[in-house]
């Protein structure tokens, strides 16, 4: 048994990020930006009116005249068909290039127009009023999103925006899902004598894809060696390839027996946390002919220690396969709101709701709940206290660390 950040740096050890390659842009949101992006034009690419109004030039007002000749009107889309002269005025729209000579635009709001003749009643035109100038936001060739940077939708309409249909981008990891046990029936089936429903699958490959990446769940497989390892060798094209049940101390916990038979070398094999202890974490190495290195999760078949054991260590390796900075700790410090006495002999993760900020922390209390099956309690939950091993009756108002679920 090792302690949770022992095993957690032995997972990040193991973990890089995926290698990058093109992705178009319908698909690429939330990934990681594998290369520098410089604009292909200046932004805008001509000087452009913000509003709907009138381009003039401004040396026109200075000397007190206030009304100018309309030599035509400039919509967005099209080009005017000549430069202002000394008088002139253009009508102009917004998103519109300005004609040659002009410097400025007034808003329509504040102009009178009677007929070819248009009256400027606004005082103080200054130069550059309502305009913005060619390559004011991006100059051709400027980086204009570094690598590394998360996809957002802004970032997608900037990428847009200098030409690009396409991006080097760090993939989604691949996650393999395969659920084990003699007991599993599937969800649309009645379970029968001693039989239970497959659960797990549908909760890690929907954690997996909210941590983003790109899971697949195979059919749930038996407690017997060939064809557990049959399974897990067709799981192994996957980046990660993640485990559930037949890891514990039974004498029908055979996944780590079937995982050294395909090569998979052991890292670790439980941790000191509850829920959660069985967690198996091992490494497929690298090879010309296997492709590159597999992590491999056998996690503990209780729904909620299968979980915890997620949230602890599959979660941070799928954020550095994708290319996050750092590993991203997201427990926070809480306030308990309630007095509870706690024992365990090992670091204990309890289900717990959050409520609002109570001073600078937000308050939390433990829930009830049956134990590392409870879904049903877990379902309510907005994460986990973590309460250090020993015992001890903590006071309302003691500052905890929390682990929030999503
Ligand atoms: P194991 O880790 O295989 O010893 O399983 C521990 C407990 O988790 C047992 O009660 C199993 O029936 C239960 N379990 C195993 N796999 C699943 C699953 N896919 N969905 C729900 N419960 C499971
Ligand atoms: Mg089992």
């Amino acid at each position: 048994m090792i302690p949770v950040d022992e095993a957690l740096a032995a997972v990040l050890g193991q973990a890089a990020p995926l290698r990058p390659r093109a992705v178009p842009l319908s698909q690429a949101l939330g990934l990681r930006l594998a290369e520098d992006v410089a604009t292909d034009i200046d932004l805008p690419p001509f000087d452009r009116s913000m509003v709907d109004g009138y381009a003039v030039r401004t040396e026109d007002l200075e000397g007190g005249s206030r009304r100018l000749r309309v030599i035509e009107e400039v919509i967005a889309g099209h080009v005017p068909t000549r430069a202002l002269g000394a008088g002139e005025a253009a009508f102009i729209m917004t998103g519109a290039p300005l004609p040659g000579g002009a410097d400025a635009v007034v808003m329509h709001e504040k102009t009178r127009r009677e007929g070819e003749v248009v009256e400027i009643l606004e005082h103080e035109v200054v130069a550059g009023r309502n305009l913005l100038a060619q390559g004011r936001e991006a100059r051709r060739g400027e980086v204009v999103l570094p690598a590394g940077a998360l996809l957002t939708p802004v970032r997608l309409g900037l990428l847009a925006a200098v030409g690009r249909t396409q991006v080097s981008a760090i993939p989604r990891p691949r996650v393999a899902v395969v659920p084990t046990g003699d007991e599993l029936v599937e969800p649309d089936q009645v379970p029968g004598p001693g039989q239970i429903r497959n659960s797990n699958a549908t909760m890690i490959e929907a954690m997996a894809r909210s941590a983003g990446a790109e899971p697949r769940t195979r059919p749930a497989v038996g407690d017997q060696l060939e064809s557990l390892a049959s399974a897990l060798d067709g799981a192994l094209d996957a980046d990660v390839l993640v485990i559930t049940g037949g890891v514990s101390a039974g004498t029908h916990d055979l996944v780590p027996v079937a995982l050294e038979r395909l090569g998979v070398e052991r890292v670790f094999h439980k941790v000191r946390v509850k829920p959660g202890k069985p967690v198996w974490f091992g490494i497929r190495p690298g090879s010309p002919e296997l492709g590159p290195a597999k992590l491999v999760f056998g996690l503990p078949g209780n729904p909620i220690s299968g979980l915890v054991g997620f949230l602890l260590f599959v979660r941070p390796a799928l954020d550095v396969l994708a290319g996050a900075p750092g590993p991203v700790d997201r427990a926070f410090k809480a306030r308990l709101t309630c007095r509870f006495a706690q024992r365990g002999d090992r670091p204990t993760y309890h289900p717990a709701v959050l409520s609002p900020v109570d001073g600078r922390r937000p308050g939390v209390a433990p829930l009830d709940w049956t134990g590392s099956s409870d879904l049903r309690a877990v379902a309510r939950a907005d994460g986990f206290v973590l309460f250090p091993a020993g015992e001890h009756t903590y006071r309302a108002g003691e500052i905890v660390r929390f682990l929030p679920l999503g």
